[in-house]
């Protein structure tokens, strides 16, 4: 649907100042760029029409005409095509992209930073209860003394004298012509002539960044985070990528995790066994009394509600499984031998 009101098309108010029109309209400029939206005919409508309303709106004699007359009052605005929107407001994507539009303007397409990715091991119970930590990423980032150009403090990069500054040259045999990347200046268009010399011209360097991270309760190995734009700086205006965080859980020398339920085994003799205790069962918050019925039979699973991983996704835990094991005495003295000998033959009656 084509708006008609360049108010509307900016997504501003009719008392919009100019700072607030030339923000909306960077913005607009920016999801539309036809280096990002390449064939999409939409997308270059909407630039199209974005830059003729900021054309108008940014101009006070001809926002007042159009105010009072609408667009009858401006006479035939708008743009023939890119080169033109381009070459007016040039000084708008200078500001967006840091450096000069006419450089950016369709030889260098901006392209995504890499996404990266960091192996993050933690103890059993730090994923069960969840934990925030500091970590530090290698990445690649715009040069902190040139601000990305590459071009040393107080110089200009040069027009390529080889393309003339197009980033193309074109050869003709008199029946077709080829054209094809500038050798010279890799489609920029320009040449550093005097290269920054922290970076050596490219504009970026490799930089340390201490990232706070937040696990949350209840990841597993296999999980995953995704930090959106923590990844490496992108290229020419492109989105920055994203940092992934992929999770190693240690295993428990006492618990086993089954999904959200933890599993763990315990020993008691044959005569708890028969004659019903009360045992201390460690849990993931501590000890907790347990009670074994009279006559509890090895391999036994007690179910303790609630004590297991708590759940990543929603809330409440899971359980904790105790599975109890009769231990059989493997020495014995001389009258617990009678006893037992004693016991046995009261069985047999
Ligand atoms: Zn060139
Ligand atoms: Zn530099």
């Amino acid at each position: 649907m084509k708006k008609s009101c360049y108010y509307e098309i900016l997504g501003v108010e009719k008392d919009a100042t100019e700072d607030e029109l030339k923000k909306n309209y960077r913005k607009l400029a920016m999801q539309y760029h036809p280096d990002k939206n390449p064939g999409n005919g939409e997308a270059e409508e909407r630039f199209k029409e974005a830059a003729e309303a900021y054309e108008v709106l940014s101009n006070r004699n001809k926002r007042e005409r159009y105010d009072r007359y609408g667009r009858e009052g401006l006479g035939g605005a708008g743009f023939r095509g890119f080169e033109d929107i381009f070459s007016n407001f040039g000084d708008i994507f200078d500001d967006i992209f840091g450096f000069n539009g006419k450089r950016f303007r369709s030889k260098t397409a901006p392209r995504p930073g890499a996404d990266l990715r960091y192996d993050l091991r933690l103890s059993f119970t730090d994923a069960a209860f969840g934990f925030s930590t500091k970590i530090d990423i290698e990445k690649s980032d715009l040069c902190h003394h040139c601000q990305g150009t590459g071009t040393a403090h107080g110089s200009k990069p040069q027009t390529c004298g080889y393309c003339h500054g197009k980033g193309q040259i074109t050869q003709s045999n008199g029946f077709f012509s080829i054209s094809s990347t500038c050798p010279k200046c890799q489609g920029c268009g320009e040449i550093i002539t005097e290269p920054c010399n922290i970076c050596m011209g490219t504009g970026r360097e490799k930089i340390i960044k201490a990232i706070d991270i937040k696990i949350p309760a209840g990841v597993e190995t296999g999980n995953r985070l995704r930090l959106r734009g923590e990844g490496e700086r992108g290229y020419f205006g492109g989105p920055s990528g994203d940092l992934f965080i992929f999770i190693h859980v240690e295993p428990h020398d006492f618990f086993e995790r089954h999904g959200n339920d933890i599993y763990c085994r315990i020993s008691i003799s044959f005569a708890q066994a028969a004659l019903g205790a009360t045992i201390q069962v460690a849990t993931l918050n501590g000890t907790q009394k347990v009670k074994i019925l009279k006559g509890t039979q090895s391999g036994t699973v007690f179910r303790l509600k609630g004590k297991g991983i708590p759940h990543l996704k929603g809330y409440g835990r899971g359980d904790q499984l105790v599975e109890i094991i009769i231990k059989v005495p493997t020495k014995l003295n001389k009258k617990q031998e009678e006893l037992l000998k004693e016991f046995d033959e009261l069985s047999h009656k």
